[in-house]
């Protein structure tokens, strides 16, 4: 009887498992479905914007070749204008396709893929300020010498701001991104403006504060905070990798 009792007892832990596994590979499908849509979305406002910052930039380009004039304003006014125009919409699509990024990540295995995906707002940038530097460097006998210089630093400097604004400085995989959320099922928290996210309200680093969030894992990958904390992936022992990713060590 006991014997029995026993088996039943072990049939119905095995029976539990498979099913737990099998709920989460549906669920996990699931999500993937859904987030894609949303995704797609996301990049193809990325694009627009990108088209949109590439259009100033050519508006720049006719202006300085005296292909249109501005009556009312002066040309540096105008060409700055432009520039600023440029570098919004470089800075918001980029902020759109990181987005897309971490809700559909691009798999690492596929190094080229991996890397353009996550460079490509700053790939952009280049080409959305890069070649009007060029041509006001070039054409000397088009605009006065003080417009030209100033002109010359202000794409300068939007460049360098695009560049830093769309490069992503924590990337997740798409490999990174599933297993993060297969090791970690529980409660996790980020603060506002929080980099990365904690398996516990009681770490260091955030208690105490008050603009504390909580979520699953993949909702805080989604939110841009791709990594686990270092204090608390040393105390869960965890280890993390460069794109997201954390393995279980030591236990
Ligand atoms: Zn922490």
């Amino acid at each position: 009887m006991a014997e029995e009792k026993k088996k039943t007892g072990s049939t119905t832990k095995t029976t539990a498992a498979k099913k737990t596994t099998a709920s989460k590979g549906s669920k996990g499908a699931a999500a993937a479905l859904q987030v894609t849509g949303n995704a797609t979305g996301l990049r193809i406002g990325a694009v627009v914007l990108w088209v949109l910052a590439i259009a100033f930039e050519i508006l720049a380009i006719l202006l300085l070749f005296g292909k249109y004039e501005i009556t009312f304003m002066p040309t540096l006014a105008c060409l700055i204008i432009f520039i600023v125009l440029d570098l919004i919409c470089v800075i918001i699509g980029s902020q759109l396709w990181k987005k897309a990024n971490r809700i559909d990540p691009a798999s690492e295995k596929n190094s080229l893929k991996f890397w353009l995906w996550n460079n490509m707002g700053l790939i952009v940038s280049v080409f959305a300020f890069l070649p009007l530097i060029i041509l006001l460097l070039t054409n000397k006998e088009k605009l006065d010498n003080k417009t030209r210089v100033i002109a010359v630093i202000a794409a300068v400097i939007a460049l360098l701001i695009a560049g830093a604004a769309s490069y992503d400085w924590n990337p997740v995989s798409q490999e990174g991104k599933e297993q993060a959320m297969q090791e970690v099922t529980g409660t996790v928290y980020w603060t506002t403006f929080g980099k990365v996210y904690h398996t516990s309200s009681e770490c260091s680093h955030i208690n105490g504060k008050d603009n504390v969030d909580d979520g699953t894992v993949q909702e805080a990958i989604e939110s841009g905070r791709t990594r686990m904390c270092k204090t608390c992936a040393d105390r869960d022992g965890y280890q993390i990798d460069e794109n997201g990713a954390v393995t279980a060590v030591g236990n």
